[in-house]
């Protein structure tokens, strides 16, 4: 591994709870790792430990072989070889492109400063803006001169913290997937903390979803989606609910049942098999539920989203339980209205009803 956090805590002097509390995770050479969780759970304290910038309690971290921090052991930041691109990280304004980019390129003689320079621009798409000033820019191309001024001393872990927080949704989403883009082609290690799940999705090889200063899954997109490993991640991740359900073992078959229905497990969850008898709550995304006027489970629509080839309605029950679904666009029905629906579970993820979240690992 290139990057390795082990059992990491943080704490703040004065604070009752550490900042960050037995984080461990790892990133090979040139992956892109994602930090992702609601404000105040710990991402930049851990982005700032890995920086160099916060001391370690416990745990350590070790990069390219060597370890860097540890309790009373620090590496400082500047021999870390890491670059930085921060939300407020602004370019110099009364600096021209070139020598923003040149900022971190410090001894390097002139020639091989400014092929570098051009270099880097036409990594991140702005060849020949060596002359412009930041002004003359869009916010968009601000962050790319940011990133190419981080790039330009070939760090070893170049770190980002919402880098794109001040530009517009749109913007965000397409700058995430050209940054993705531009590490990809450097072949640049990256941890890249965000709190927009669209962009951890375009962005990230490895996912961690954060919480209270406890990282409570480190995995890819597709696993945090379909098996979240605690409530907190199925929560935070996609859009779904959780309804009381049981297990009954028929034949050789697990059958669910539910405010829906009942259907049989197609077994693709270890976790289910150990509540059979027993109650449990299932997590229904709001693409396990399939719109079907031919459907005998009828619910009402309480409130509906437009997210342009679909709706996310949010339906209630007869039996009072509130479900979601993702219903193409052309299925148009009015709030109050009531519409059959199925459900079409491909992956079965229970938790304990309404117990504790479980703790992580
Ligand atoms: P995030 O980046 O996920 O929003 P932070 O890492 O900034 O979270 O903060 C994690 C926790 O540490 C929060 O409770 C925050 O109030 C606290 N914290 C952050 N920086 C400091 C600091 N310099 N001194 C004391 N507490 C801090
Ligand atoms: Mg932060």
């Amino acid at each position: 591994m290139f990057l390795t956090v082990q059992d990491l805590t943080v704490q703040y002097r004065g604070r009752e709870r550490p900042a960050v509390q037995s984080v461990s995770l790892a990133l090979k050479a040139g992956e892109i790792g994602v930090l992702i969780g609601p404000s105040g759970c710990g991402k930049t304290t851990l982005l700032r430990a890995v920086a160099g910038l916060e001391p370690v309690a416990s745990g350590r971290i070790q990069l390219a072989g060597e370890w860097v921090s540890q309790a009373g052991q620090s590496v400082a930041p500047e021999h870390r070889r890491m670059g930085m691109v921060f939300q407020d990280y602004a370019l110099f304004p009364h600096l021209d492109v070139a020598r923003n980019v040149a900022f971190g390129l410090g001894q390097t003689p002139k020639a091989q400063r400014a092929e570098r320079v051009a270099e880097v621009l036409a990594l991140v798409g702005l060849n020949g803006s060596e002359r412009r000033y930041p002004h003359e820019l869009s916010g968009g191309q601000q962050q790319r001169v940011a990133l190419a001024r981080a790039l330009a001393p070939q760090p070893r872990l170049l770190l980002l913290d919402e880098p794109f927080s001040n530009l517009d949704v749109e913007l965000r989403e397409r700058l995430a997937h050209e940054v993705r883009a531009i590490l990809k082609r450097s072949g640049t290690t990256a941890l890249f903390v965000t709190h927009d799940q669209l962009e951890a999705f375009a962005i990230g090889d490895a996912i961690g979803v954060m919480h209270d200063g406890r990282l409570h899954q480190w995995d890819d997109a597709y696993n945090l989606y379909h098996r979240p490993a605690t409530r907190f991640v199925a929560d935070f991740i996609g859009h779904g609910v959780f309804t009381p359900a049981s297990l009954q073992q028929v034949g050789d078959q697990l059958v669910v049942h539910t405010p829906l229905g009942e259907f049989t497990d197609p077994g693709h969850h270890p976790r289910s098999g150990g509540f059979v008898g027993g109650d449990f709550d299932l997590l229904l995304r709001a693409d396990d539920i399939v719109h079907d006027d031919h459907a005998p489970v009828k619910a009402e629509i309480v409130r509906k989203a437009f997210r342009g080839s679909e709706f996310l309605y949010t339906l209630r029950l007869r039996s009072g339980e509130t479900v979601m679904a993702h219903v193409p666009s052309h299925h148009d029905h009015k709030v109050g209205e009531w519409i059959g629906i199925r459900a079409e579970v491909d992956h079965i993820v229970t938790f304990e009803r309404h117990g504790p979240a479980p703790a992580p690992f």
